[in-house]
């Protein structure tokens, strides 16, 4: 199958290694020089230009969320109308506004780190993590959804105005209060110096990559400042009443979602 990546990042990049196998021909579209040439023998081709995806049958656009509508109008000149093309956009529903003459399928991987480039990416990252298809023009989604599972991770249906506010509370906004949590605690040097792994957990996201982060509240802005406000109604609920029952449930909901391994098994 030929298979065509564009932007060799974090998540690009990570698509790119795990399919180095058999039976896939990659073709990589990166503006950066050092990446292309760490590439080359993996790719069968690699380019600065879009021509080299002319005959792929499936494209991956990785580019940073405010290039991602760029690459998918480029695609338009190069690939053929059956060619399927996907995005992996961290939100949805700007990439479904315009009918396109390619087979797209906008998704999202529900994996990532704090990290971004090529050399933050690594083969194993979509193992066993959610996939997220939101399919709207093209209804035919067998290609994708069988290279998702070749990826590792497990296809997931949603339409794309629902995913932007699901993901504003599980993963925009608590990038938001992380941030928020580690400023917090910037003016008291002693409590710094004595932070351990409940803090560095707990402000994980805090270190989120920069480009992303801004896209995020660009472009998924009203879903997060609703996912806020809910936030906060329950600060003041627990703050006015910190009642053990209500801390046993979320204790238990909170240990039956995750695997010993931190698998999300619902
Ligand atoms: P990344 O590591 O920064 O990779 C983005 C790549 O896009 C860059 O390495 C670069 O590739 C290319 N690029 C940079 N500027 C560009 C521009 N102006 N025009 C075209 N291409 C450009 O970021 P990432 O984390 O992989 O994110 C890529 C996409 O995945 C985003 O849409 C994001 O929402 C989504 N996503 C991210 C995560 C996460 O946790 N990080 C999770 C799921 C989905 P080259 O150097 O090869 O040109």
């Amino acid at each position: 199958m030929k298979i065509g990546i564009i932007g060799l990042g974090l998540i690009g990049g990570s698509i790119l290694k795990k399919l180095s196998k058999p039976g896939y021909e990659l073709y990589a579209v990166t503006g950066n020089d050092e990446t292309a040439e760490k590439i080359k023998n993996i790719a069968v081709k690699v380019s600065k230009d879009y021509d080299i995806l002319a005959e792929c049958e499936l494209v991956f656009v990785c580019t940073p969320i405010r290039n991602t509508i760029e690459a998918l109008d480029k695609l338009e000149n190069v690939v053929t109308k059956d060619c399927y093309v996907t995005d992996v956009a961290s939100v949805k529903e700007f990439v479904t506004l315009k009918k396109r003459p390619y087979k797209f399928i906008p998704s999202h991987p529900m994996a990532g780190t704090e990290k971004n480039g090529y050399d933050a990416s690594f083969e194993e990252l979509f193992i066993g993590a959610k996939w997220v298809v939101t399919p709207y023009d093209c209804r035919e989604t067998d290609a994708l959804t069988n290279l998702i599972k070749k990826l590792g991770a497990e296809p997931i249906f949603a339409e794309a105005k629902e995913h932007d506010k699901a993901v504003a509370m599980i993963s925009h906004l608590p990038m938001y209060v992380s941030q928020c949590l580690f400023a917090s605690a910037l003016d008291n040097p002693l409590a710094l110096k004595l932070a351990s792994s409940g803090f560095r957990d707990t402000t994980r996201l805090a270190a989120t990559n920069t480009t992303l982060a801004m896209d995020m509240l660009e472009f998924n802005g009203k879903n997060i400042e609703s996912a806020m406000k809910n936030f906060v109604n329950f600060l003041n609920t627990l703050k006015d009443n910190y009642d053990s029952e209500i801390l046993r449930n979320i204790k238990q909901k909170r240990l039956d979602m995750y695997s010993k391994d931190g698998k999300n098994v619902l």
